[in-house]
């Protein structure tokens, strides 16, 4: 848990199961009712297709557990519980075994629209879909081994690939664009914002995304598209060290945004 969150962490019990009460379940049912009720049409065919797998529905808050055993069947994926946001290394270590850390405390209703750290909703809903398309887990499992085998230095450039690969980004389809980014999908703001034409689409170029800047605070004034879920895996192939070296030597492009907090 970040120093100043007002969330508590959550412990399974003997069986592997979180205690949710009926609180956190009305939560959870008025999160996915409203997503869902909002996303087709404006998200991936794959990520709805991932939903369905993953038996996702509003009668209950999932368990990480349910979720890591229908991955584990569909990909060879892997969800983990952790109580919230765990040291890079950690999470890079968990990447590259084809695991994706999941935070298990779920907001509370203030919290309903926005949250700063992520929370069970963002994990199962935003990024554990895409995790039952081949590809996409072949993606996140060799981010994950490349990231980790690149030291300190790498770090910063890293965390804009996720960025704009993981969280906030889009796909061609035969209908036109649509999210598959979890930071987009689990929020209704970005949702709309990345959906409604006001935002830059850009093709989907690495030494672009690792010299683009960006803020965590905002909805994102950029995104990058993606053709297909093999492109994004084969864009392992590139030599990360040598783009991000380059990247560093270019300097960061202008910032679409105010400067303050850019990452
Ligand atoms: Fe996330």
């Amino acid at each position: 848990m970040p120093k100043d969150t007002s969330y508590t962490s959550l412990q399974p019990d003997a069986r592997g199961y979180f205690p949710y009460a009926a609180e956190d379940d009305a939560v959870w049912r008025e999160l996915f009712t409203r997503q869902m009720a909002f996303l087709p049409g404006k998200v991936a065919p794959e990520y709805l297709d991932g939903v369905r797998k993953l038996r996702l529905s509003a009668d209950k808050t999932p368990q990480v557990k349910d979720i890591d055993a229908r991955l584990q069947k569909l990909t060879g994926a892997r969800a983990y519980g952790v109580p919230a946001i765990i040291p890079p290394s950690q999470f890079y270590d968990l990447l590259s075994k084809r695991t994706f850390p999941v935070a298990t405390f779920l907001r509370r209703r203030e919290h309903m629209d926005y949250i700063e750290e992520p929370d069970l909703f963002h994990e199962v809903f935003g990024h554990c879909p895409m995790l039952t398309n081949t590809a996409y887990a072949d993606f996140i499992e060799g981010f994950g081994q490349r990231a980790k085998a690149l030291g300190y230095w790498y770090s910063l450039h890293l965390f804009r690939r996720f960025w704009f690969t993981v969280e906030f980004c889009m796909s061609r389809s035969a209908e036109g664009l649509r999210a598959y980014g979890a930071g987009i999908v689990s929020s209704p703001s970005e949702a709309e914002h990345a959906t409604d034409g006001t935002a830059v689409m850009q093709d989907f170029d690495l030494l672009t995304v690792f010299r683009t800047p960006y803020r965590i605070d905002i909805v994102q004034p950029t995104y990058f598209v993606i053709d297909s879920f093999d492109q994004l895996a084969a864009t392992l192939d590139a030599d990360f060290g040598a783009l991000i070296a380059q990247a560093k030597a270019s300097g960061d492009l202008p910032a679409l945004f105010e400067s303050k907090q850019a990452v």
